[in-house]
């Protein structure tokens, strides 16, 4: 049984398959039961960024996956020798996961001097998709001030590569920085509105670190008023991806 609610929802944040590190999968049943459960319309898949490094033909794989599953929305994880997002694909954005560095502990610097990183951004800027960026908060700085135009989303409001009010300090006037509500509480999503605008704020969930109905339910009770409810829930992801444009006329099954 599907729930229903009154917004077109979608996740932008969820893990799919198998997971290296973890010896965990997640499979699609399970993405798609939690969904069901709370109302969520569409969501964004992304391979375990260990996953991703081990075995480049998982992507194969999602894509085939999403194919199947047209309530899937797949992304690229950025691999090590920085290619971007490839264009000819149905990947509809990328996941920048602490790039040879130390995931969720230590940003490695020397990316930043590798010469392949300004073709990545000049690439990423052209392809026009967003990139779901997450390292520590002083490499996402140096990152940001070679980019104004390359669409990124900084998961967990910043949780993971720093404090999310420094993450709002630094970023507050860059309006091609957004930041995902996976994880966080439901006061900083509150404040990152107030400061920042809801246009910059997209629902996530971080399934498997998170479950799709409480962190849901985080957003559906925010004191904001519907029009900012539907940006953060769906509108600002579409913008950014494209995706709910090919579909717009005709009611949805
Ligand atoms: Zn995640």
């Amino acid at each position: 049984m599907r729930a229903r609610n009154d917004f077109d929802i979608i996740d932008s944040h969820t893990h799919w398959g198998p997971s290296m590190a973890m010896g965990v999968t997640v499979s699609s049943e399970e993405l798609l039961r939690q969904a069901d459960e709370c109302g969520v319309d569409r969501i964004v898949v992304f391979p375990f960024p260990s996953t991703a490094i081990a075995d480049e033909g998982i992507h194969d794989r999602l894509l085939a996956e999403c194919r199947r599953e047209t309530r899937f929305v797949p992304y690229y994880t950025i691999p090590a020798d920085l290619r971007p997002v490839p264009s000819d694909t149905c990947f509809k954005g990328g996941k920048w996961h602490w790039v040879r560095g130390v995931p969720d502990a230590a940003s490695n610097y020397q990316v930043l001097e590798d010469p392949r990183l300004d073709r990545f951004i000049e690439r990423s800027e052209s392809v026009g998709l967003p990139v779901v960026f997450e390292e520590e908060l002083r490499f996402t700085e140096s990152f940001v001030a070679r980019t104004s135009s390359l669409q990124l989303i900084i998961p967990h409001l910043g949780l993971l590569g720093g404090t999310p009010e420094d993450f709002l300090k630094a970023f507050r006037r860059r309006e091609n920085v957004h930041f995902d509500t996976a994880l966080a509480s439901q006061d900083t999503i509150f404040h990152f509105i107030q400061e920042i605008g809801a246009a910059r704020v997209v629902f996530g969930s971080d399934v498997p670190f998170g479950t799709m109905k409480r962190e849901l339910d985080k957003i559906l009770a925010l004191d904001i008023g519907d029009e900012k409810k539907r940006l953060v829930l769906s509108g600002n992801l579409k913008r950014l991806t494209g995706i709910g444009h090919e579909e717009s006329s005709g009611p949805r099954a």
